[in-house]
């Protein structure tokens, strides 16, 4: 496992230390020896745990092995939005490339997620500190307003409510910030995604799966019909394969993934406890989850226990020297979009990979014209919902069944030059940056 485009940080504990969503303790056991399931699992993020669950339920025998622990990747320690979304690409243009009946299935997908997360949390009985009755737009300068509007009227004919909040409307309704107008739309809400992943790991091994922790799989082998894959501690020998494996995978588990994903960074800092009276005084006190009308967006909502989360993408350095300058500058943003807790001690900040791909899509179909091979992936930064989904259509596939929407089949394309995929950051950035206008700056500045 040595094909990662990033440095050795991204995929060390260091990345996460200071996530405040720790694993829980659990004994889960690793892979020993040599063992035969129906269908292997790579990966327990919500993709590979959805896919467990979902199998495990059917019958079908199941083991999922995981390079740390369950929940280890970017679905123990996200912002906790189980919101629309999963492209990159946009309502419109996906109408355009594979028609408006596609692109409507495709937007029902995605408010199906949502509902299956729910279903999820009510059925296992998962307490996930669930907030927010949607989700809260905000224009980040005034050229945006009509952005929002246009949003709006797009929504409605998807049968969607929503609510365009002019700027005093904002002040009014506790979301006093620097913003210039906000659109309200109901569908989604937040939770602690670490207590959603550990329970929905309990719920799959509950149901039957097998779930193997600290087992990386480094290569992957056919023999005889079967795959096999190969830990530093044992074999899995399976008939079907569901690779799960999303930001954290490797260009060579398996070599046709090479250059079909591109892992990016996304970093969260947490403020400590406000006080009532600091809350008060700068105005923010719904408990919506919201995000601005940037490209490279700034995500935020206040946690139950009154800490304010806020995280963005944007850096492409994942050195502890390169996470330091992150941290500063989301320190800096919050203190320019919510200028009343400049003072505030931030004393969280984490980060994680999120993938995007090539055509902006995330993916759910074969690996390649691998047999029995499946994969979920790429879900640009928005997988919470949507990766749950992934999994129960990944299951479905494994099951003999059809999955997954035609936008979600479109077939994965290679990144040109793979090997170098990581530097089309820079002019992706470079060229939001100047659309998205001057950086956040505080009032007093
Ligand atoms: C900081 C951050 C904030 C985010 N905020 C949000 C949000 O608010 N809302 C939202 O919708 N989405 C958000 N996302 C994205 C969301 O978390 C992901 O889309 C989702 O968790 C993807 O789930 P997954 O199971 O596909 O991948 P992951 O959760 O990343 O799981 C992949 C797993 O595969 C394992 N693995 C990799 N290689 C191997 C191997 N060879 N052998 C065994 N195991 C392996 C890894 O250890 C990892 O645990 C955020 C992501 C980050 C990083």
């Amino acid at each position: 496992m040595t094909r990662r485009i990033y440095e050795p940080y991204a995929y060390s504990d260091a990345a996460r230390t200071e996530c405040i969503w720790p694993l829980p303790d659990h004994p889960w056991p690793q892979l020993n020896g040599d063992i035969v399931s129906e269908v292997a699992v790579i990966g327990g993020g919500y993709t590979g745990l959805s896919a467990a669950l979902h199998l495990a339920q059917s019958g079908v025998s199941i083991t999922l092995l995981e390079s740390e622990k369950p929940g280890w990747g970017a679905s123990g320690r996200n912002g906790g939005f189980c919101c629309v979304g999963g492209d990159k690409l946009g309502f419109t243009k996906i109408a355009k490339r594979f028609g408006n009946e596609a692109a409507k299935a495709y937007f029902a997908t995605q408010c199906d997620a949502i509902n299956l997360v729910r279903k999820l949390l009510e059925t296992h009985e998962i307490d996930a500190d669930t907030h927010s009755d949607g989700e809260l737009q905000l224009a980040h300068r005034p050229q945006a307003i009509s952005d929002l509007k246009s949003e709006a009227e797009q929504l409605k004919t998807l049968g969607v409510s929503s609510q365009f909040l002019p700027g005093d409307a904002l002040a009014e309704r506790g979301m006093s910030g620097t913003f210039q107008a906000g659109l309200h739309v109901r569908l989604g809400f937040a939770l602690n995604p670490g207590k959603y992943v550990f329970g929905l790991a309990r719920a799959a091994q509950s149901a039957g799966a097998d779930i193997r922790a600290h087992s990386p799989v480094t290569r992957i082998t056919r023999e005889g019909g079967s795959y096999v894959l190969h830990a530093r501690t044992g074999t899995l020998r399976a008939k079907k394969l569901i690779l799960a494996t999303n930001g954290y995978s490797s260009d060579d588990v398996p070599n046709w993934l090479r250059g079909r994903y591109m892992p990016l960074q996304s970093n969260i800092l947490v403020t400590r406890v406000l006080s009532d009276e600091e809350i008060a005084a700068q105005g923010w006190t719904t408990d919506l989850m919201a995000y601005d009308t940037r490209n490279l967006l700034h995500y935020f909502r206040m946690l139950p226990g009154k800490r304010f989360l806020m995280g963005t993408r944007g850096n492409i350095s994942a050195s502890p020297q390169g996470q330091r300058q992150m941290r500063g500058q989301i320190k800096r943003d919050l203190s320019a979009l919510f200028p009343k807790w400049a003072h505030v001690e931030t004393p969280n900040f984490w980060s994680g990979l999120v993938s995007l791909s090539r055509d902006l899509l995330p993916y759910i179909g074969p690996i390649g014209r691998w047999e029995n091979a499946w994969t979920g992936m790429n879900y640009h930064g928005n997988g919470l919902a949507m990766s749950t989904w992934a999994g129960a259509q990944l299951a479905q596939l494994a099951m003999g069944e059809t999955a997954g929407s035609q936008v979600h089949q479109s077939p994965l394309k290679r990144f040109p030059m793979a090997g170098f995929r990581r530097n089309y950051l820079h002019a992706a950035f470079l060229g939001y940056r100047l659309i998205d206008g001057p950086a956040p700056s505080s009032p007093e500045a």
